[in-house]
């Protein structure tokens, strides 16, 4: 093996201007790494600006890669080394966005955490990404302070924001180290957690290859060019922000940074900053058209808004469309690096009326560019005909599948069986080639773009006294397109409400998770004793 392949280069050349120095490769053999985006964005035009922050301030090319230069030779005066995981907890801002390079610039694989959560999975995230260091805003420094202490791994918590010992004196103190491209473009460049189908959190390994192929993609499917202006209407730590993160460096388009949605400030910057780009999750499509309808006139600008997490409804996007907004719709899962199909507009539908092109826009579509193949088919292997009607399993390959899920050799085996992704969503082949998802095999529960396990609800409501058995299942909800609802069986003689259950579990898990509703009766059940969850859902319609 070569000796250098399975890691980083070491100190000797960390110091080293050239990001690139003392690897091994050839003139026709570089790894592929998006750490190289910001490279070439600062070198090319590192006084445009790259960055406009929530403050308003324009940070250049230049100055980001110094920061998270600055970020990098801290984590390696902190002593961490090729490998190493860093935690961030922070809404959109300047330190999450650099730290998408400057560690994995150090070597290191970032851990964006979902800000969404309650203490104890920060604690068992933390716990399984074996974090280092964490940097977290200080309006959520209060959810990890408790954990940090039981943390063995965890060597320093670095606060953002200005004050003592936070993180922008150390990023002031650090000896800027040169951001590095990997030895091994294999090698993990970030891991994003999930909560699977079987309750617990997964870590989704991305390396730096998958990541930079993607990001490219992503370019390519959006049309984002150096002129463009990226709005963060989507949270960084949902798929590093479905590789936009580096995908708008990668352009050299601007970031506009926001770190919270309100539907009357993104109207309003995108209008004032002539916003050319920004995804979400069909709930903010749709906040957007709710707010965006009221206004009148369109956007003097030709914007486009990439949709994608769940399935947009094809009135909210006739209605983006008549603001003057495109519509993009995605697909795509943590598994993927984010996007994986898109709904590629064709000539056409140029031709179609403004419901029928909203129709065919809702569907999910066709392999983006850095897909291989994408498939649909039955149990036994078979694509399934391309009628509209029959449905099988969404199954991907491609060089922007995850690597495998951390430390969980057999469900890595099981994602990846066969030499395919499966997805786990139900889906058809209509008769032009595009598929559109019907359904999901797993029974996790998307509210306002963000899954939640129906497991993970269960196993918390069971561990109440009172709790014999519980199901949680899906409920269409206007908002946030699904919320979660329980049916519980309580044991003969226990006793507990419908608002004592809630409080249980608002005190142990994000509130997004706890059911809407909580529904006493017996739980239908299979031959073989699974509960029947297409029933219960039937009985919420
Ligand atoms: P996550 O890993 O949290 O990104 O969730 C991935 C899952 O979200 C997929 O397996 C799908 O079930 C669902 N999903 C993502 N994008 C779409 C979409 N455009 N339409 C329907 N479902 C989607």
């Amino acid at each position: 093996m070569n000796p250098v392949s399975d890691g980083y280069e070491g100190q000797a050349t960390m110091e080293s201007s050239r990001p690139d120095e003392g690897l091994p490769g050839a003139a026709n053999d570089v790894a592929l790494s998006p750490v190289s985006f910001l490279h070439r964005a600062a070198d090319v035009s590192g006084d445009d600006i790259g960055v406009r922050t929530e403050t308003g301030e324009a940070v250049s090319w230049a100055r980001l890669r110094t920061r998270a230069e600055q970020l990098s030779g801290a984590l390696r005066g902190l002593g961490l080394e090729a490998g190493d995981r860093v935690a961030v907890l922070a809404p959109n801002g300047l330190p999450l966005l650099e730290a998408h390079y400057g560690v994995p610039g150090a070597g290191c694989a970032l851990v964006a955490l979902n800000t969404r959560l309650a203490p104890q999975e920060y604690e068992l995230l933390l716990r399984l990404a074996e974090a280092k260091v964490l940097l977290v805003d200080p309006s959520l420094a209060d959810k990890v302070a408790d954990a940090a202490p039981r943390l063995p791994a965890l060597r320093a918590v670095l606060t953002l924001g200005p004050g003592d010992g936070a993180y922008e004196d150390c990023l002031r103190a650090a000896d800027p180290a040169t951001l590095r491209l990997p030895a091994d473009e294999r090698q993990p460049l970030a891991v994003n957690f999930t909560s699977g189908t079987t309750g617990g959190p997964k870590g989704v390994v991305y390396t730096h290859r998958g990541s930079y192929l993607n990001a490219l993609g992503q370019v390519h499917s959006t049309g984002l060019r150096s002129d463009s202006r990226y709005l963060w209407t989507l949270p960084m730590f949902h798929c590093n922000g479905w590789c936009h993160t580096w995908a708008v460096t990668a352009a050299g388009a601007e970031h506009l940074v926001l770190p919270k949605v309100e539907p009357e400030r993104v109207l309003d910057l995108m209008e004032h900053h002539r916003v050319t780009h920004l995804c979400g999750a069909p709930a903010v499509l749709d906040s957007l058209v709710e707010h965006g309808g009221r206004r009148r006139g369109r956007f003097p600008q030709r914007a486009l808004f990439a949709v994608g997490g769940a399935a947009p409804s094809p009135t909210a996007i006739e209605a983006m469309t008549a603001l003057g907004v495109d519509i993009m719709h995605l697909y795509g899962m943590t598994e993927t690096y984010g996007p994986s199909l898109v709904c590629e507009p064709r000539p056409e539908w140029r031709g179609f009326d403004a419901p029928r092109r909203a129709s065919v826009l809702a569907r999910q579509g066709v392999r983006t560019v850095n897909v291989e193949s994408a498939r649909v088919v039955t149990e036994s292997f078979e694509d399934v005909p391309a009628d509209g009607r029959t449905t099988g399993e969404l199954i991907i390959r491609s060089n922007t599948v995850m690597s495998h899920y951390l430390d969980d050799e057999e469900a890595t085996r099981a994602a990846l069986r066969g030499g395919w992704l499966h997805t786990g969503d139900v889906a058809v082949r209509h008769p032009d080639g595009y598929l559109e998802i019907r359904d999901r095999l797993k029974d996790v529960i998307i509210s306002g773009g963000e899954n939640l396990s129906s497991i993970e609800v269960e196993n918390a409501l069971r561990r109440h006294p009172a709790v014999a058995e519980a199901a949680v299942v899906a409920q269409p909800h206007a908002r946030w397109g699904e919320v979660p609802v329980a049916f519980v069986r309580l044991r003969d003689g226990g006793e507990a409400t419908g608002e004592e259950l809630t409080d249980w579990l608002r005190e142990r898990m994000a509130h997004f998770k706890v059911p809407r509703q909580i529904h006493f009766s017996d739980l239908p059940k299979t031959s073989t004793g699974k509960v029947r969850k297409a029933e219960l859902r039937n009985r919420l319609q």
